[in-house]
């Protein structure tokens, strides 16, 4: 867990102390060029865990690179114990498609542990298994909604990865949810590997949302000072309520077509007969009310105004304490407006 010998990520070598960046060669796109993934290393003098911070396995989901573009402008790292991995964009070719997939319309979060005798993103995913997932210690890796479907700042965890749990409540995002294992995911090839993993989720595809990025810059250095990477606190500023766990989600439909009007936002606290929203007809003659069969937080909501029947509106994760929950991200906003600096 505390390594502290070489690491070496393609051709290059680093040292205790030492920081750089690798240009891993990936392929060829069509047009002849090269994609390569940009791994940045930070080392700290002292010995301590190797923590791998990805984003932008999505090409679309730009809050995680946000986030991380932030953690590498950080000069404050001098007392850093172990080692950051940093890929701010994990998959070039969809991001540079501003797309969520690879340009054959695969899903790299699907490719793992890939080959690298196989498609583009099956040898990106092999390259970046062997080169820098396979040197990590701990992992948190960062994603965001749909276009059109933000999503609460929330942590998800693998059942029973007790490691995860704990930094989970380290990061102290508003809900951690446990859920299962895609098989072919990034997460479950960190698990395979006894990896413990964060997947980070907050905000919608192709957004920046400020919110979402303090969340997730306050939960990376507040997981960092858990493990043991950074110095602790000296200022305590807990909040008194407490992150509250789900292990259990589920989406609430349209029951008919029409116009949608929210009646609830993310975050909000909602038990069975709760108002959600309204579908309506376009033509003044029908209105129904949407109300909650559930007891649990609004993690993800739908900003399309019309649906289909049976699209998706609302995220709901389950919890018999809803109101504590919604108490928590209260206090967690009223703590991010008074220190936005998360090292301060
Ligand atoms: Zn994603």
């Amino acid at each position: 867990m505390s390594d502290f010998t070489p690491l070496t990520i393609g051709t290059a070598t680093f040292l205790p102390g030492e920081s750089g960046v690798v240009d891993l060669p990936i392929g060829s796109l069509t047009g002849y060029l090269p994609v390569t993934m940009s791994v940045h290393v930070r080392r700290g003098r002292k010995p301590g865990p190797t923590l791998l911070l990805t984003a932008g396995i999505h090409g679309d989901e730009l809050i995680g690179v946000e986030i991380l573009r932030r953690i590498l402008q950080t000069r404050n790292l001098q007392s850093l114990s172990g080692t950051l991995i940093v890929v701010p964009v994990v998959c070039m070719p969809s991001f540079l498609n501003r797309g969520r997939y690879l340009p054959d319309r695969r899903d790299l979060n699907r490719l793992f542990p890939g080959s690298l005798t196989g498609s583009l993103g099956s040898r990106l995913a092999s390259t970046f298994a062997q080169e820098v997932v396979a040197k990590c210690t701990h992992s948190i890796d960062f994603h965001g909604g749909a276009v059109g479907r933000p999503n609460l700042p929330q942590i998800r965890i693998s059942p029973g990865d007790t490691v995860a749990a704990e930094m989970a409540t380290a990061f102290k995002p508003p809900v951690v949810i446990e859920t299962g294992l895609r098989e072919g995911s990034l997460r479950f090839h960190l698990r395979s590997l006894g990896i413990p993993a964060l997947l980070f989720e907050g905000g919608e595809a192709l957004r920046i949302s400020s919110d979402a990025v303090r969340y997730g810059l306050r939960g990376v250095y507040s997981v960092m000072r858990h493990l043991g990477m950074l110095p602790k606190q000296r200022k305590v500023t807990e909040p008194v309520t407490k992150t509250v766990f789900s292990n259990h989600t589920t989406w609430v439909r349209a029951h008919q077509g029409g116009l949608v009007i929210p009646l609830i936002d993310l975050g909000k606290a909602i038990v069975p007969g709760t108002k959600l929203g309204l579908i309506a007809d376009p033509f003044g003659r029908h209105e129904t009310i949407i109300h909650s069969e559930f007891e649990g937080i609004v993690i993800g909501i739908t900003r399309e105004g019309h649906a289909d029947e049976g699209d998706a509106l609302f995220h709901i994760a389950t919890t018999p304490n809803p109101q504590r929950a919604e108490a928590h991200i209260q206090r967690s906003d009223e703590i991010l407006e008074e220190h936005t600096d998360p090292l301060g």
